[in-house]
């Protein structure tokens, strides 16, 4: 079986027995590099007054982790610059929010090729390389400048934006260029699939070929030609770890946090959020539905409470301060109308929990409301239904605009820049009866149950290796 190294930007070491506390992605990639024997490498979060050395290797059973930091520009140029103020907005379609600057595209393309540079000595010649994420596109093209022929393959845990949108960016055929060195490119749904085919086709004059779904559980793969190479591209949704969720969430129902939960609400419904803090998440369009809610039907001032759970990120850049002054204006302005002596309407907090919290604070939720403007997949709609009580489970309430609402079509689909059709579908939510509620829980959990982490990785690592060697 051939080896397995894993690139993205951040790496996160697990630390044996504590898989539980780690994210699912982390956990996920960790299994498959054991499973193979591996390395794993990237930036180790940390930024460097002078040069970057050389990796920090440290190995743990057939898993080598082999990390780097950075130094304060190529931070504040790959990182913040290009990465989050460039890729992320755009991939986004806020177009308003993306900065195109010359110095900070520079900066993105030094550091893939520094990160190449560092990575090349520790390669095997039948290494499968698998790269995640907006970071990292042009990783394989500077690998294969050295002269690299490995099998390589990308993951985008964005969406990819239809070609009207890329083509803003000045450096739109570079980006695809550097898209099409890999062999294996997979997104998350099929609608980013069909974005990625119609660049190559309508921009890039590229030929796609459509090869239909694949033995190993991706499905709609196309075959590209372009830019002088030939490149498989997939949807493969990525997912949670759906039975230790469960398994969490049934334990978390009795933490002492739930409990706490549970008191503080006297008896009333709770409505619940949990994403970064991010534009993206549409979360002043969400504060509007709810205060709709409380205005279009009164009978629920008093009665429920929404809890949105907001850490945040990317606080150095500015569209990420901005955010979080609008949201801080809007949750004092609607608890500042509505709150009673003993009830407020929202309770707003900038910070984070561990996945046991959450799984017992889903599990309590009446509602589970995840309403991006636009968002990859969104793993917290996921792990809310699968955090649910059988017997008795909540309803969530999930954007159109996330990728997870292909998969989780028996939610409440609601378009979220509609705030009174969202406040509508909150109303319903609350009021649904036990019957539909099950029916509806049971559906998405097939789903999941189905489609779990394990199955995507799986599904993933073995596309790749199934692939000719240097197409
Ligand atoms: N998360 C967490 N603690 C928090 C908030 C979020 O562990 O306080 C986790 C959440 O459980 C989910 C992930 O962060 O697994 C967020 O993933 P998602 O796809 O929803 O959004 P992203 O942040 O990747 O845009």
């Amino acid at each position: 079986m051939n080896r397995l190294v894993v690139v993205s930007n951040r790496v996160a070491l697990v630390e044996e027995g504590k898989q539980q506390q780690a994210g699912g992605l982390a956990v996920a990639i960790q299994e498959a590099l054991k499973s193979r024997g591996g390395i794993w490498f990237g930036w180790n979060g940390q930024t460097v007054d002078g040069p970057e050395g050389p990796p920090k290797i440290t190995q743990s059973g057939r898993l080598t982790y082999a990390t780097l930091a950075l130094n304060e520009r190529d931070h504040a140029e790959y990182y913040n610059g290009f990465a989050n103020s460039t890729l992320w907005p755009l991939f986004h379609y806020r177009l308003d929010l993306a900065s195109f600057s010359g110095r900070t595209y520079a900066g993105y393309q030094r550091v893939n090729s520094l990160f190449a540079g560092k990575l090349a000595p520790l390669l095997e010649p039948d290494d499968l390389i698998w790269v995640h994420d907006y970071h990292l596109i042009p990783f394989a093209e500077q690998l294969r400048n050295m002269g690299l022929p490995q099998r390589m393959g990308f993951y985008l845990h964005t969406p990819f934006p239809a070609p009207e949108i890329l083509v803003a960016l000045p450096a739109h055929e570079a980006l695809v260029r550097n898209l099409c060195a890999y062999d294996l490119v997979g997104f998350q749904t099929e609608s980013d699939l069909r974005c990625f085919a119609n660049y190559i086709r309508y921009e890039a004059r590229g030929e796609v070929t459509e090869l239909g779904s694949n033995s190993t559980g991706g499905t709609g793969a196309v075959r590209v030609r372009a830019f002088g190479r030939t490149v498989t591209a997939q949807a493969f949704p990525i997912s949670i770890e759906t039975e230790l969720l469960a398994g969490l969430a049934a334990q978390g129902a009795n933490s002492v946090q739930t409990q706490r939960l549970r008191d503080s609400l006297v008896g009333r419904a709770l409505i619940i959020g949990v994403d970064r803090l991010d534009y993206s998440k549409g979360l002043p369009q969400r504060f509007e539905a709810f205060q709709q809610l409380l205005d279009a039907y009164p009978a629920n001032r008093g009665q429920v409470s929404f809890m949105q759970i907001a850490p945040p990120s990317r606080a150095d850049v500015a569209e990420y301060q901005a955010i979080r002054r609008e949201l801080e204006g809007m949750a004092g302005h609607i608890n500042g109308r509505f709150a009673e002596f003993d009830w407020v309407p929202i309770r707003y907090l900038n910070k984070s929990f561990n996945r046991k919290a959450l799984a017992g604070f889903y599990r309590h939720a009446r509602i589970g409301l995840v309403t991006p403007l636009r968002d990859g997949m969104n793993l917290v709609a996921k792990e809310y239904v699968a955090c649910q009580n059988p017997e008795d489970p909540g309803v969530l309430v999930l954007s159109r605009f996330a990728g997870a609402a292909k998969e989780l079509d028996a939610a409440l689909i609601v378009n979220p820049y509609d705030i009174g059709a969202t406040a509508e579908n909150l109303q319903r939510g609350l009021t649904m009866p036990l019957a539909e509620r099950r029916e509806r829980y049971e559906a998405m959990m097939r789903v999941l149950r189905t489609n779990d982490i394990t199955h995507w990785r799986q599904a993933y690592v073995d596309t790749l290796a199934a692939l000719e060697p240097e197409q």
